[in-house]
């Protein structure tokens, strides 16, 4: 039977795994594993988020803890949608999104945590709503003299024959 030390270093992640926002003052924790982790395409969100789609850790709320800076924490509330979205007051970062449809889950964008959440982000809801500028994994090229910045060539587009050429 291994010691208990040796038991300690099979295991790879801590019970609990630590989030914080950009400036660090909000710290959060969510026990390992999360119940699952998904990209979240919608316009509500890319509206709110100002992104393409955001990759939500989805957690049970009783699984959630905030840990320190809640005095920081604020809430933009959306009562039509039953939407309650939570935000550093400090840096902006957005900590949660909740539905009042999921009363018991509490969402949390993947980049808040260093650390894995023991779950892949393997799910894409509302895939439907993308806008046509998001990236999707096409080809890229080095730019010259900007080492950090790559591009894409411009998409093919089918080159319309004139009507007499038609026949
Ligand atoms: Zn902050």
């Amino acid at each position: 039977m291994p010691s208990k030390s040796t038991e300690k270093a099979y295991l790879s992640h801590p019970e609990w795994v630590k989030g914080s926002c950009g400036c660090g003052i909000v710290q959060f924790e969510i026990k390992y594993p999360a119940r699952w982790a998904y990209h979240d395409h919608s316009t509500a969100t890319r509206t709110v988020m100002g992104t393409a789609s955001v990759t939500y850790v989805g957690s049970w709320r009783k699984r959630f803890r905030l840990t320190g800076g809640e005095e920081a924490v604020t809430d933009y509330r959306d009562d039509e949608k039953g939407i309650t979205r939570r935000f550093c007051i400090e840096c902006g970062t957005p900590i949660a999104y909740e539905r009042d449809a999921s009363p018991h889950m509490i969402n949390t964008p993947r980049g808040l945590f260093s650390e894995s959440v023991g779950r892949e982000p393997r799910y894409h809801v509302r895939m439907g709503e993308m806008p046509d500028w998001a990236y999707t994994g096409e080809q890229v090229n080095p730019l010259k003299n900007y080492p950090t910045v790559l591009y894409e060539r411009p998409r093919k587009t089918k080159k319309r024959k004139a009507p007499d050429e038609m026949f």
